[in-house]
């Protein structure tokens, strides 16, 4: 079996994401088409899965897609990769005016990972806020971030900052992490009738929590930070649109800019183009990525309004300071692109639809198990919470013995599929997962 002896080669070489080098080894995947994954385990089985993580988010439109395979070969046969200092090229320019366009933001910095573009999000409302002083329309030292509990916005140390303090992994590096502020949880909200609903004195309280926070920290406070109705990797929680709608009018009365990282719900997966949608918010900068690319490569974006970038075109540094080697890669770009072009023609809308709808039946009967706090879904969203920690090697092995890929975190076995997946896959998924729960947590 190559691939058994392809996971012992791994084993002990090769760091995986939050994972001991000698950890649970890893499947080896052997082909991915489609919403399908080959896999081998480390017992030489084998598997043909669904994928019901898109990988991390990222694959909307599945595995091998024929479009976006072609536009990954085509500008290959061009160039791959070119310096963006003092150089651009039409990959760039398109994928820049689309993103424009869906957004409704006017300016463009192309990174190339998720945190990446968090960090250039955090340092551009650093800048605008120094700029604004140096102008004479702000105070000085407003350097400072407002973050939410249960956040994710990724891993190198400024984004680490505005994550959750205690499930954000800041504890291992107290001395290098800036301290920032953070504001309790929003209410959680839950789909009704297609609409987002919660409790209206909780949403009240948390606004008022809000308020008082930022007006006692205005002078040191450059921008609020979220994850716009979605948090994910924080715990995979729905809240209040109110709370964003609020927070992004106490941002206007008191000078923050509001950042949205849309990284995971961007493009269409929470049944909106982006999630800030839901509380028809608009935010002074975004952060996109994960599906940006429909999960080809690696390729992230910080978007802004005309109004921040002018602050700083017209500030003494003029610049915004960051500019990656592989920044705007072309191929990157060019994928990206032809995703754009899949999301333009708007069959997304009716695959969401479809996918929620069968993730709500599929997922229903895991609401009879011992085992379940909650089942939640919205959008391409499901997620089915335990009252205990996942074991996550034996939930993976029972929904792959059910034809399913699964990553449970903490107490959360969830899935987004692709949004290619045909209803039947979708049942799949969701009797996979209520099928692992069952078995492995009763
Ligand atoms: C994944 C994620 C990031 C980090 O993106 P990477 O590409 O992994 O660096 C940031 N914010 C959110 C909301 C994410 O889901």
């Amino acid at each position: 079996m190559p691939e058994a002896s392809l996971i012992e080669r791994d084993r002990g070489l090769l760091w995986h994401p939050y994972a001991p080098l000698d950890g649970h080894p890893p499947y080896a995947v052997r082909g991915a088409n489609g919403t399908k994954l080959s896999l081998t385990g480390s017992d030489g089985r084998s598997f043909e899965a669904l994928d019901a993580m898109s990988s991390w988010w990222s694959a909307i439109h599945g595995y091998r897609n024929p479009t976006l395979d072609a536009a990954l070969v085509e500008q290959s046969g061009r160039f791959s990769h070119v310096m963006f200092g003092g150089l651009t090229h039409e990959p760039a320019v398109r994928l820049a005016e689309q993103l424009t366009e869906m957004t409704g933001l006017d300016h463009v910095f192309f990174a190339d990972s998720g945190s990446v573009s968090v960090e250039v999000a955090l340092k551009l409302a650093v800048q605008y806020q120094l700029g604004q002083h140096q102008l004479g329309r702000g105070r000085p030292g407003r350097n400072r971030f407002l973050a939410l509990r249960g956040g994710y916005h990724g891993d190198t140390f400024a984004a680490m900052g505005v994550c959750d303090p205690v499930d954000g992994m800041h504890s291992a590096f107290p001395a290098n992490i800036a301290q920032q502020l953070f504001l309790p949880r929003p209410p959680a909200a839950h789909l009704v009738n297609g609409t987002l609903v919660s409790d209206a004195e909780s949403v009240s309280r948390w606004i008022a929590v809000l308020e008082e926070t930022v007006r006692s920290h205005s002078n040191e406070l450059a921008a609020i930070i979220v994850e716009p109705v979605v948090q994910g990797a924080g715990g995979m929680f729905f809240y209040a649109p109110e709370a964003l709608t609020a927070a992004r009018r106490v941002a206007n009365e008191h000078g923050l800019l509001l950042i949205v990282d849309e990284i995971a719900t961007g493009f269409g997966r929470t049944g909106k183009l982006f999630a800030s949608q839901w509380a028809d918010v608009a935010p002074d900068i975004m952060c996109v990525g994960k599906a940006l690319t429909g999960g080809y490569l690696s390729l992230a974006a910080m978007l802004c309004s005309a109004r921040v970038a002018a602050v700083v075109t017209e500030s003494p540094l003029r610049a915004l300071l960051h500019g990656p080697t592989f920044m705007a890669n072309p191929l990157a770009c060019a994928v990206a692109s032809a995703s754009m072009d899949l999301l333009a023609g708007g069959t997304w809308q009716q695959q969401v639809a479809g996918i929620l709808q069968s993730l709500e039946q599929a997922l229903a009967p895991a609401m009879e198990l011992e085992s379940v706090r909650e089942v939640r879904v919205l959008g391409a969203v499901g997620v089915v919470e335990l009252h205990v920690p996942v074991d996550v090697p034996a939930v993976t092995a029972a929904a792959l013995d059910h034809g399913v890929w699964v990553r449970p975190f903490r107490n959360l076995i969830y899935t987004m599929p692709p949004f290619i997946s045909t209803p039947h896959d979708v049942a799949t998924i969701g009797a996979g997962i209520c099928a692992a729960a069952s078995q492995v947590h009763g």
